[in-house]
């Protein structure tokens, strides 16, 4: 299986702004300076090989939406965050005129999960066929409640594509599109779902929105349980380990030490930090990326896991 990030910030989207683009021109000059890239080939290498993340590149805006290909000709989603814009950009490009079939499989429905979707334009083209997978009773509200007016132009009637709703029952395991999908209720507020997805041996967790706390042994043993033997979890590490305890205890998201220590316990190999907290620049999650591999080293047992930062555009082969 191939997973792609379109949108990797929680809450809401973010850009860069002029002063951080500036700051970051400013700094990267002085780097460049005597070192003779004098074509676009020998800059495009220094910026992708010399300079940090944080630097050269950037963990990106869009809000929650993680595409995965699971070796047939439908596709797979979760969330349909701002992301979204861009991942029907690549449908249709991809479909270059035959129709879809578009699995969507939604946490919630607060908004910066669902915002995409009247943005979503495969959900105009006649022909294909969205099916959205959930676990909320007020999924298909929801849907329809955000192109309502006054807040949309166009309302869900209108869409043209044949759009499902499909109830999961989060208590069982689900074959969809040849792809083995379990659910598992989490601590947010109006609760949330992970998902774990299985195929052909492989498997990973999409985790987002989801509150984890460590000193409930019971409830830890059960997310554990989830994540176990995982080669990818995505994981809610919208704050620092000290935001998460203290100011921002009970908002419903965790932190990057919470993962790390979640997938070491559930033996998980891989694990990217997700769902970033709008207010951190490039900076701020690379500082948060950089706690959490020293953790990892300080406390690492028989196996190593890897952590990543999910930024829009990464993409992961499992
Ligand atoms: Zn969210
Ligand atoms: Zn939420």
């Amino acid at each position: 299986m191939r997973v792609r990030f379109w949108g990797t910030r929680g809450s809401m989207p973010v850009s860069l702004t002029w002063r951080d683009l500036r700051d970051r021109l400013a700094q990267v000059l002085v780097l460049a300076n005597r070192r003779q890239l004098d074509s676009v080939e020998k800059a495009t290498a220094f910026v992708e090989h010399e300079l940090d993340f944080s630097l050269g590149k950037t963990f990106g805006g869009h809000s929650s939406c993680v595409e995965f290909e699971a070796g047939s000709d439908e596709y797979f989603v979760c969330d349909m965050g701002s992301g979204a814009l861009p991942f029907g950009a690549h449908v249709l490009a991809r479909q270059s005129g035959r129709a879809a079939t578009v699995n969507i499989f939604m946490s919630h429905m607060h908004w910066d999960h669902l915002m995409g979707f009247p943005f979503f334009r495969p959900a105009y083209v006649p022909g294909n066929r969205i099916r959205i997978h959930g676990c909320h009773a007020a999924l298909e509200h929801a849907f329809r409640l955000q192109q309502d007016p006054p807040c949309f132009p166009v309302p869900f009637s209108q869409l043209r594509a044949t759009i499902e709703f499909i109830h999961l029952d989060p208590r069982k395991t689900h074959e969809i599109g040849g792809v083995r999908v379990t659910p598992n209720l989490q601590f947010h507020s109006g609760d949330s779902y992970g998902f774990r997805f299985e195929r052909d041996g492989k498997s990973f967790v999409y985790s987002t929105d989801s509150e984890h706390k460590l000193d409930d042994s019971k409830e830890t043993a059960r997310i554990v349980g989830f994540f176990r033997g995982a080669d990818l979890v995505i994981f809610d590490a919208m704050y620092s380990l000290a935001e998460a305890v203290s100011v921002k205890a009970d908002w419903g998201h965790s932190s990057n030490v919470v993962g790390v220590e979640l997938c070491q316990m559930a033996r998980a190999k891989k694990l990217a930090l997700f769902h970033h907290e709008p207010a951190n620049d490039d900076t701020a999650i690379a500082r948060i990326l950089r706690d959490a591999r020293r953790l990892e080293e300080l406390t690492r047992g028989a196996q190593a896991l890897e952590v990543v930062a999910a930024y829009d555009g990464l993409e992961i082969d499992l």
